[in-house]
């Protein structure tokens, strides 16, 4: 049998003061697993710093290193796509270059896939230690409505650390929708998955690149790409507070029949157009959310631009 194909993709964002720590992390790893031969796939997402001079000189230097720059700033789901389609491995690994994603993991991970039993293994953090308390939170109550609003299974604490046999890469590259959101990606595209749990790590070095406000989109994206639930909620609403007003309105009527027309009430008046134009706007708000996606959608841009890569036949505009 022919020697078997691992990649690492690894998505790259100014991760100049972790890849020197990363690199050497991964060698390890590829020297205790004589059998395979390895592929790294980096790719750089518009990085300001010498991330993408340091990738060259390792490529430089390693035959296994492969690199793929973008032209700007594309965001990781974006990375994650490049790094899958441009993987040549039997197994594919996508993994964080800060550490987080522990790559002595691997072995562990490759051979669940390899047993046969599973087309994929995949990590969940059983902790959040070391991050903030309100983070944690939101996060965890992300998840809770995910799993309420949605019929596929996200996993709270779950990364994109994970490994992946060649048929289950060409699935998730099969959808090639513009609003990526790939946790909801791997779950929907099914196949058998291991799960495996470690201790969070904390980042080797550098900074997150992940703000509040960043986080906050990513889950706006998520439950609009994976969820019609809002939309419903939204068309319930309506149709509720249009019951509710219609009785309000006989009870109005047939009240001033029996017992006179009465003046006061504008407070109450004030408070329930206010109420109302709260909830149109609201509703507005969640249908405009599945139309601004809809309409990135239409117009079928690619998902990233490359600018450099040492990666044959890649697709330039993917
Ligand atoms: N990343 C990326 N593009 C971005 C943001 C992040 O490729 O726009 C990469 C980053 O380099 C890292 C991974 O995504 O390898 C996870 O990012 P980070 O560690 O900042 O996120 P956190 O672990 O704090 O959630
Ligand atoms: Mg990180």
């Amino acid at each position: 049998m022919s020697r078997r194909l691992i990649s690492i993709v690894v998505p790259c964002y100014n991760e100049e003061p972790t890849l020197p720590i990363l690199y050497p992390e991964l060698n390890k790893v590829a020297a205790e697993m004589p059998d395979y031969d390895f592929e790294y796939v980096f790719i750089n997402d518009g990085s300001k710093d010498k991330t993408h001079e340091m990738l060259k000189n390792m490529a430089a230097e390693d035959e296994r290193v492969k690199y793929i720059s973008f032209s700007r700033n594309f965001g990781k789901e974006a990375a994650l796509l490049a790094g899958l389609k441009n993987a040549k491995g039997d197994l594919v690994a996508t993994m964080d270059a800060d550490m987080q994603d522990p790559p002595a993991l691997l072995p562990k991970l490759v051979s669940y896939v390899e047993s046969g039993e599973y087309d994929n293994a995949a990590t969940r953090r059983i902790t959040r230690k070391g991050e903030p308390v309100i983070r944690s939170f939101f996060a965890r109550t992300f998840y809770k409505l995910m799993r309420h609003m949605t019929d596929i299974d996200i996993v709270d604490g779950a990364r994109d650390y994970r490994v992946m046999s060649r048929p289950m890469v060409e699935s998730v590259i099969a959808l090639e929708e513009y609003n990526r959101f790939s946790k909801g990606i791997f779950a929907w595209v099914g196949y058998e998955t291991k799960w495996v749990e470690f201790e969070n790590v904390e980042r080797s070095a550098g900074e997150t690149k992940w703000s509040f406000w960043k986080l906050l989109r990513y889950s706006i994206e998520g439950i609009v790409s994976f969820s019609n639930t809002p939309i419903h909620l939204a068309s319930y609403m309506g149709l509720g507070l249009t019951g509710v007003s219609a009785l309000a309105l006989v009870f109005v009527i047939v009240r001033a029949l029996l017992f006179g027309d009465e003046v006061a009430g504008w407070p109450s008046l004030v408070c329930i157009i206010t109420f109302m134009g709260g909830v149109q706007l609201f509703v507005m708000g969640i249908m405009g959310q599945y139309i601004s996606k809809t309409y990135l959608e239409v117009k079928r841009r690619p998902h990233y631009i490359i600018k450099d890569t040492n990666c044959e036949d890649s697709e330039r505009n993917g």
